[in-house]
């Protein structure tokens, strides 16, 4: 893998690539950032994830105002300010439209089919906040009362925001849940999933222990 300093301009490239080649940000939607101790690096507004270079990133404090960088802050840094406020534990946020995550939003369903062991295990719920206008401070609000009971969260009719302490963790997480939505779309072709036992998901979550 390659070497970089974790929440750095370095560390947002690369992941950033990685989210665009997997379909996780198509286009120009998306945005990623870190938390530093001068404070959120963040993705400019209106650049591709895969196109990007350290010009396109920009330093940003903790009400959103730009303190070095010569872009524009992404529309959502609100989103993204929001929860670092609320959560000391997060240190790193990806906002995504992944389609196949997006889905679930857009159809304003919770994700929480008991059908895959490592869905039951890892992530149980991903619960969706309300619609609000992106961008908006509503919608940060909104989002962000969520992030007291989830790590990540579906916007309705819009996408999915998702933090951890790094972003190789929030990429893997985006990426299993990816995995999931496609696996569920699957099993409705092929005549629907057969949802695992109270038993079943008894024993799984032992695993926990
Ligand atoms: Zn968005």
């Amino acid at each position: 893998m390659e070497y970089f300093e974790v929440g750095t301009k370095k560390d947002i490239l690369y992941w950033s690539k990685r989210l665009y080649q997997k379909g996780m940000t198509p286009s120009t939607s998306g945005n990623i950032s870190v938390r530093t101790k001068d404070g959120i690096l963040i993705s400019a507004s209106g650049v591709c994830l895969n196109d990007m270079d350290e010009d396109d990133i920009v330093l940003i404090d903790f009400d959103g105002n730009v303190l070095d960088g010569k872009k524009k802050p992404s529309s959502e840094k609100f989103l993204h300010t929001q929860i670092y406020d609320l959560r000391d534990d997060i240190n790193a946020i990806i906002h995504s439209h992944c389609p196949y995550i997006t889905a679930f939003a857009c159809s304003n369903r919770i994700m929480q089919e008991p059908i895959m062991a490592e869905f039951v295990l890892y992530f149980n719920k991903i619960p969706i906040a309300k619609y609000h206008l992106p961008s908006s401070m509503q919608l940060a609000i909104e989002t962000v009362e969520y992030f007291k009971i989830s790590d990540t969260v579906l916007m309705q009719n819009h996408g999915v925001v998702s933090g951890a302490d790094t972003l190789q963790e929030v990429f893997y997480t985006l990426e299993s849940l990816r995995a999931y939505s496609e696996t569920y779309f699957g099993t409705q072709v092929l005549g629907g999933a057969k949802k695992l036992s109270r038993k079943h998901i008894k024993e799984i979550m032992s695993l926990k222990k």
